[in-house]
């Protein structure tokens, strides 16, 4: 045999190459990974950002635990495309993956995708081309020559613009010493989002309580291990002050911190403050971010290079390289909660997360949730307490206007000793803040001859008149149209009337009573976006305004020094929703806008217009004794066997046709399992019965607080009818809406 026939032999014979293949997580509601072929030559390990064919298309995914393609021969699995140069996520994150997946029951593939939400973030940034002083002289100095060579001479690099800008010169003079070989161009790391914050940078002195306070703390973070700690203080007692002692320690640590706010967008005094405290700002991510900003954050978050994000609940999900603590600020408010294909609460998800990759979490909250304060009082959680506000800030004197007694003129809504007090208010050079949760002019228009409402036509909603768009709205679907002059039904022409007031309205009322007054309406809809209610916020924490009426935005974290009265004008709105946590919510919401007043030693007062001013919630308010109204809500929420001393799920079957969703929220109920200690309530037709065409039913599933959900959950939904056609079901555990 010739040694040609023998290598044609091997060559025939020879194994195949060993081709390995590995699950991929793909972002698709699939119940588990792929399995994908590993070309020759490309290294991948689980957490390795991939791009993979699925079907026609080309997708993003991730290399996941576990298996091997199950035996599968490589050759008929469809190789990765690409594997990405960027650093796996790690172990926790994936494991945090699997767990809230398991959690929420959503397909692990959807969360993951939560963790990749910067589709361009995945290959390292492009250098970007600089200069560099090599040196010399040039041939001929002038002026503007030697301003350069002056401003380049510490020695950093620069780009060719900014050298010139530096020096004031125009480019072409930074060009001419180039040609010269002054200069040489070099490459240069792209720069960071923002500078290293400095953890010694302005250290506060901490005073009285808040000394133990950042006491326990500190001991947490140097523990290195997991804990949850609930800083529970007023407004206005430090919190914030005592929370970033413990991200200074944990940025001594070298470890990265995360901190959740419920409305990052509108934080910018929040991002201030950080940047008094460490020097730097921390990155922000959130939805208003600019793609290419938000693809560097999280690119510098994966790296290492950011060491503080401060964001919105979707930076729970941002692999960071090395997480060391999170901080949940006003950790009860129900912004936390998504509800949107992966329904989760970020507050909880954070605990679970810092559990897992076994770091501390601190929660905040002046109001703290009901499970929280359980939590704290069980000891599961340690809690921080801060009783009084800092300095010489007192908290508002609070008083109830009792609106049977002062009602307001025909066709207002404001009580006379609210005037009166707003009155009194301007006059002594300070700010009112008259706070209505809701937006618009009116929230119902009808027709006065023949009683029709205006409805919106793809919900059970009513249209919300806002008069400065002459438009009626549907705040559930966006739904819109001109504010109509007759009555579409009896045609009737001028005869529509609004019922109730929204913040267009009042903001009418108060400039009929105060003409002179500089008043600044604040409600997310209006033009302009973020940038115009940050500026507003500006204006307002300077002083350039006299009254602001505000919904929910005017509540949150913001400090403005003159505002010392706090008008609530609707403090019943919240309590009569049928939700189970109405009064918690009515609660923590009312005790947060009026902690806006007084914030910096002026005498301060809020008022609450109610109709019931003997409620336990208005009683807990005015009283200041927050504990009795705690003691009073938890023992009834163990009497009732509610969160959390009972386990909640939700069950949202929506449809084209009322009778396709009844008939399969039906057919999921005689499927439910018999399981000592779950029931199941339902179906009935939701309170919003229609949003956006589709019809809904719901299902309330009710456990004993150590009752297996989920494996109730899974059972019921795998015996039960498989959605078809237009039929939709949403799992919410741990609901907040029941809506
Ligand atoms: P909270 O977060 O509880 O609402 P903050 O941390 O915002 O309270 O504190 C309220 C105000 O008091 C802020 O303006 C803060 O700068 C100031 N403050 C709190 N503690 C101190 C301190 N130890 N030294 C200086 N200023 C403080
Ligand atoms: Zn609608």
């Amino acid at each position: 045999m010739s040694t040609d026939s023998s290598d044609l032999f091997g060559a025939l014979f020879e194994a195949p190459p060993v081709v390995r293949t590995v699950p991929v997580l793909v972002p698709m509601p699939a119940a588990t990974p792929y399995s994908y072929s590993v070309p020759e030559g490309m290294a991948v390990e689980a957490g390795s950002v991939v791009q993979v064919p699925l079907g026609p298309r080309q997708v993003i995914g991730v290399v996941w635990d576990g298996g091997d393609g199950g035996g599968v021969d490589p050759k008929k699995l469809r190789p990765i495309t690409h594997a990405f140069d960027c650093p796996p996520l790690n172990k926790e994150m994936r494991d945090f993956i699997d767990w809230v997946a398991g959690y929420t029951l959503s397909p692990p593939g959807l969360v993951a995708r939560m963790a990749l939400r910067a589709p361009n973030a995945f290959e390292p940034e492009p250098m970007v081309e600089g200069l560099r002083f090599v040196g010399g002289e040039p041939e001929r100095m002038t002026p503007a020559r030697a301003r350069v060579l002056d401003t380049a001479s510490d020695g950093l690099s620069w780009t060719r613009s900014g050298l010139a800008h530096a020096a004031g010169v125009s480019p072409s003079v930074v060009d001419g010493l180039i040609a010269q070989g002054i200069f040489e161009t070099v490459f240069l790391p792209p720069p960071p989002v923002v500078a290293q914050p400095d953890p010694d940078f302005a250290v506060p002195r901490l005073e009285g309580p808040q000394r133990q306070a950042a006491q326990d703390l500190l001991e947490n973070v140097r523990r290195k291990e997991f804990s949850v700690s609930l800083i529970d203080g007023v407004t206005g007692s430090g919190k914030t002050e005592v929370y970033f002692e413990a991200i200074a320690e944990t940025l001594k640590q070298g470890r990265q911190v995360l901190i959740l706010l419920p409305e990052i967008a509108l934080t910018a005094s929040f991002l201030e403050r950080f940047q008094d405290r460490f020097g730097a700002k921390p990155a922000e991510w959130h939805s208003e971010l600019a793609p290419r900003m938000r693809e560097k954050v999280w690119r510098q978050a994966v790296t290492g290079e950011v060491r503080v994000v401060a964001g919105a609940r979707s930076a729970l999900f941002l692999p960071f390289e090395d997480l060391g603590l999170i901080i949940v600020d006003e950790e009860h408010d129900p912004a936390y909660k998504q509800e949107d294909r992966v329904y989760y609460n970020a507050r909880d998800m954070a605990v679970v997360r810092a559990r897992i990759a076994d770091f501390p979490v601190i929660l905040v909250s002046a109001t703290p949730s009901v499970e929280s304060q359980v939590n704290g009082q069980s000891g599961r959680y340690g809690t921080v307490h801060l009783p009084t506000r800092f300095g010489d800030a007192a908290l508002p004197d609070l008083h109830l206007i009792d609106m049977r007694r002062h009602a307001p003129d025909r066709g207002g809504f404001l009580s006379p000793v609210l005037l009166r007090a707003i009155g009194k208010t301007i006059e002594r050079g300070e700010q009112s803040l008259l706070f209505l949760n809701r937006r618009g002019y009116a929230p119902l228009t009808l027709c006065r001859v023949c009683g029709h409402r205006f409805q919106c036509p793809q919900c059970s909603s009513w249209l919300v008149e806002h008069r400065f768009r002459g438009q009626i709205q549907c705040h559930q679907c966006g739904y819109a149209e001109t504010t109509p002059e007759a009555c579409p039904e009896c045609g009737t022409l001028d005869h529509l009337v609004a019922c109730g007031p929204g913040v267009e309205r009042i903001a009418e009322e108060v400039e009929r009573h105060f003409p002179d007054a500089r008043t600044i309406l604040l409600s997310s809809d209006l033009m302009g976006g973020v940038k115009r209610l940050r500026l507003e916020l500006e204006a307002i924490a300077k002083g350039e305004a006299d009254i602001v009426i505000g919904t929910q935005l005017v509540a949150k974290g913001h400090n403005f020094p003159l505002m010392t009265l706090v008008g609530i004008v609707d403090a019943d709105l919240g309590l009569a929703n049928g939700d189970p946590r109405a009064a918690e919510r009515t609660f923590q919401l009312l005790s947060q806008v009026t902690g806006r007043a007084g914030r910096t030693g002026l005498k301060s007062h809020g008022l609450l217009q109610t109709y019931q001013p003997q409620h336990p919630v208005m009683q807990a308010i005015v009283s200041g004794d927050s504990s009795a109204f705690y003691d009073r809500e938890i023992a009834e929420r163990e009497r009732a066997v509610l969160p959390p001393f009972g386990r909640l799920a939700s069950i949202i079957v929506s449809a084209d046709t009322r009778q396709d969703a009844e008939g399969h929220a039906r057919g999921i109920r005689n499927a439910a399992p018999k399981v000592q200690g779950i029931s199941v309530l339902g179906p009935a037709e939701a309170p919003l019965a229609l949003i956006r065409g589709r019809h809904r039913f719901r299902l309330l599933v009710h456990g004993r607080r150590n009752s297996d959900m989920q494996g109730f959950l899974r059972t019921m939904l795998a015996q039960g009818p498989k959605e078809r056609g237009s039929v939709h079901v949403q799992l919410d555990i741990d609901p907040q809406s029941f809506l």
